[in-house]
């Protein structure tokens, strides 16, 4: 293996070098794949202080995490990691050229994307302060950690009620802010009472907190409201349109499609993890990346040794 990734055509280049990309990295070093992967340092997760829900690493921080991963999977001598942002992807299957931002071109058989989503936060003050801490978005990952206390739910509609069953699986001290006028349907505004829900319409103007710890909601009408945790679903782009670019196919709701092999529509391009599916979770996107460094790694095969 040349020192200089310059002069190599790897067999993939991997963009996105958190848990999809270095999973996928493991099992292409595993099999003694020519591996790139380029990473750009802003996984979704960063400014969570512990994650949860994945076996044997429950609590870890996410830094430490992805820092004893990239350990692993860099003792396997055919993959380099270079921290660097793909900035341009062209070509087609047994040859794409990627140029980072530092300058970098390389080429490659395959490409997989691991590049994950930004979560698009809405600019309420204090909001992307407590982001990950005690503004939450899944109660699997740190819902237990505010288990039967005061809680709020920012939505609005459908998706308020659906959260609302939800996160009252974990407290019944619940209050829905509608942000505005409800727009429940009566049905659901009834079982919502009957749970004890209470609907809150006047807006929030503001998240009080102590170093990303919430302590209040504040309401434009001057009132406050003591919660320890929020839940919230925010909008998000994918933080790569490389695959755009490739003509990869997205899905109705901004995932780029893949098939039970983490295929994209494109030949030759792979992708996992959250780019992929709403589904979020670190075990998620390992799996993901597993898989698709073991199906890259058995296209690779076939075309070497046609059956
Ligand atoms: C606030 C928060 C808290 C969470 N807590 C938990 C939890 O407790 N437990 C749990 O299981 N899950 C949790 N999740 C979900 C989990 O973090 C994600 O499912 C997981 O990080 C997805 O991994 P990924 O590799 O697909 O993407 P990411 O981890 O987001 O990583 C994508 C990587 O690609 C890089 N990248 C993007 N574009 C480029 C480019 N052009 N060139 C180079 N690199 C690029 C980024 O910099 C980043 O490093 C949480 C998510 C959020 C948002």
């Amino acid at each position: 293996m040349k020192k200089q990734a310059e002069e190599t055509v790897f067999d993939a280049v991997i963009i996105g070098g958190s848990y999809a990309g270095l999973s996928a990295a493991m099992a292409l070093g595993r099999a003694l794949r020519h591996v790139l992967v380029l990473d750009s340092g802003q996984p979704c997760n960063r400014q969570t202080p512990h994650s949860h829900n994945f076996l044997t690493q429950d609590g870890q921080t996410p830094a430490a995490l992805a820092e004893l991963a990239r350990t692993q999977v860099l003792a396997y001598p055919t993959v380099q990691l270079r921290q660097d942002t793909a900035v341009q992807a062209t070509g087609t299957n047994h040859d794409f050229t990627v140029t980072t931002a530092a300058g970098l071109t390389v080429r490659t058989r395959k490409l997989l994307f691991a590049t994950g989503i930004r979560d698009l936060l809405p600019t309420l003050p204090g909001l992307a302060e407590c982001w990950g801490i005690s503004v939450i978005h899944c109660p699997y990952c740190h819902g237990y950690e505010y288990h039967h206390q005061p809680t709020g739910i920012l939505a609005n509609g459908d998706m308020a009620f659906e959260f609302s069953r939800l996160i009252r699986n974990w407290t019944d001290q619940l209050t829905i802010f509608t942000n505005g006028p409800a727009t429940l349907q009566p049905a659901h505004r009834e079982k919502l009472a009957a749970l004890g829900v209470l609907v809150q319409e006047t807006p929030v103007q503001r998240i009080m907190h102590q170093q990303g710890y919430l302590s209040q909601v504040e309401l434009a009408n001057g009132s406050a409201m003591p919660l320890t945790a929020v839940y919230a679903r925010v909008p998000f782009e994918q933080h790569c349109l490389l695959p755009r670019d490739l003509g990869c196919a997205y899905t109705e709701g901004g995932y780029l499609q893949v098939d039970d092999f983490q295929k994209t529509s494109v030949p030759g391009i792979y992708a996992a993890g959250d780019a992929t599916t709403m589904m979020r979770a670190v075990s998620g996107a390992v799996a993901a990346g597993g898989k698709a460094g073991a199906m890259l790694n058995h296209e690779l095969i076939a075309e070497s040794v046609p059956a």
